[in-house]
């Protein structure tokens, strides 16, 4: 390890977490912001990458990382330092779990609009990816619940963006920028958060559906009734003419008696568990050890492929994908698909894509075999978008030590691309 670092090594624990292309042997979990600081300025000054690490759910989702030395755990920077119920707003720390904040303030009457999967997904790590689960229908974007943030660049300097009142904001809204850029140009170490009143009626329900004829369309329509928090369609190439569909609904009683009745006009739809949409929405979850084994297995074909198109476009991309064999749940409302199983080859999985950007949409490959990985991109061709990441990182990260090579057009540590 290099001189810098190696001055702080007596605060390292001896750990193994591997992820595609790369794996480190020791990980930091600094306890304030200022020693967090202290480690980012030796690890820039050394130029060693860093793998930055929140409840570690879906460290695997990323481009092959370059050499990374060390890895950082934000979860010794955890817990609410404020949250206000008669505002509706609420500042924690990076590695916080969402869920318990869920907790703590829906016993206020609030509710967090983050939908991360799983128990163990951290504020920080909800941010920095942005990815939306199935009630961003209710809740809108990811940045849309930040009020301000706090973060830690690559120079190891401590700044903060917006802050607990959204007017507060003048210049540029950084906070947007940092929001799932993957770690890649900053730390974040805190988060104002913005919380919605909880519905005064939340409501499950689920029905079979025929696969097949004018159901997806009718229901895809439906979607767009106020009282939908939550759509999902799931089918799966396993089980040939049958589907099944999941609605949370939310809002007023009369609201959702009206929207419940438009509903079964087109399935049978009967209450269910409360909990069945978070049982979808955490089905594709991966554990530290999932990331472990599949980064030394070459062989598997399993993928996990999360595509967003136009809405009129998302049965054709939906039967695409169940044609490849896969199994898919659609979050109707947004137009996502997650489609996932086994592929015979690469070329199935880009051709997926190409259909995905034929359809005005994109195509994520939140899993895939590590064989692949080395032709196959993650996130795909982002176009000119790719210039200004790049432009970005640099001006943010200028050592390139931060997720080195995990995202879009993203370069190794020392300014390499
Ligand atoms: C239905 C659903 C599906 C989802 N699918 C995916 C998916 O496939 N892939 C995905 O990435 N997200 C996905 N998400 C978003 C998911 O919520 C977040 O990835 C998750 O919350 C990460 O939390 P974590 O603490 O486990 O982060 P980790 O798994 O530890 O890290 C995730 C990423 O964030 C970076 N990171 C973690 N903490 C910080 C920090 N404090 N500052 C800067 N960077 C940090 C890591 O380097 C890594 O790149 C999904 C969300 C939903 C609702």
């Amino acid at each position: 390890m290099a001189p810098a670092l190696e001055a702080l090594a007596s605060t390292f624990q001896e750990e193994t977490v591997r992820v595609p292309g790369a794996v480190v042997d020791r990980v930091s979990t600094p306890k304030s912001v200022e020693a967090l600081g202290e480690l980012v300025r030796a690890a820039s000054e050394d130029r060693t990458g860093l793998l930055l690490m929140g409840g570690r759910t879906r460290l695997d989702l990323a481009n092959p990382a370059s050499p990374l030395g060390l890895g950082v755990s934000l979860t010794g920077l955890s817990g609410i330092d404020e949250f206000d119920p008669d505002e509706g707003v609420l500042h924690a720390a990076a590695g916080t779990p969402i869920q318990a904040i869920r907790e703590t303030v829906a016993a206020e009457g609030w509710e967090l609009p983050l939908d991360s999967p799983g128990r163990a997904s951290t504020v920080g790590g909800s941010l920095a990816t942005a990815v939306m689960g199935p009630r961003a229908h209710a809740f809108g974007p990811v940045k849309d619940a930040i009020l301000g943030l706090d973060v830690v660049g690559g120079d190891g300097v401590a700044t903060k963006c917006g802050g607990r009142v959204v007017k507060n904001v003048t210049g540029y809204d950084l906070a947007k920028l940092y929001c799932g850029s993957f770690g890649t140009l900053a730390i974040l170490t805190g988060a104002w958060l913005r919380l919605r009143p909880a519905p005064a009626v939340r409501r499950t329900f689920e029905a079979p559906m025929p696969a097949a004829g004018a159901a997806f369309e009718a229901v895809r329509k439906l979607g767009e009734r106020p009282s939908v928090r939550a759509a999902i369609w799931q089918e799966s190439a396993m089980r040939p003419g049958e589907a099944r569909m999941l609605l949370e609904l939310g809002g007023s009683l009369a609201g959702v008696e009206a929207d419940l009745a438009a509903f079964r006009e087109v399935g049978r739809f009967e209450e269910a568990d409360a909990s069945s949409v978070d049982h979808a929405r955490d089905a594709g979850v991966t554990s530290a050890q999932d990331v472990a084994r599949d980064a030394g297995v070459t062989s598997a074909r399993d993928v996990a492929v999360r595509a967003r198109v136009l809405g009129t476009n998302v049965a054709e991309w939906k039967d695409a994908a169940l044609a490849a064999g896969l199994e898919v749940s659609v979050e109707t409302g947004l137009g996502v698909v997650r489609a996932s199983g086994r592929l015979p080859s690469a070329e199935v999985l880009l051709g997926l894509r190409e259909r995905a950007v034929r359809h005005g949409g994109f195509a994520t490959f939140e899993r895939m075999p590590e064989a692949w990985r080395a032709e196959v991109d993650v996130f795909g061709d982002v176009g000119a978008g790719a210039g200004i990441v790049t432009a970005l990182a640099a001006r943010f990260d200028p050592n390139g030590i931060l997720n080195p090579g995990r995202f879009v057009a993203h370069g190794a540590p020392g300014g390499g691309s």
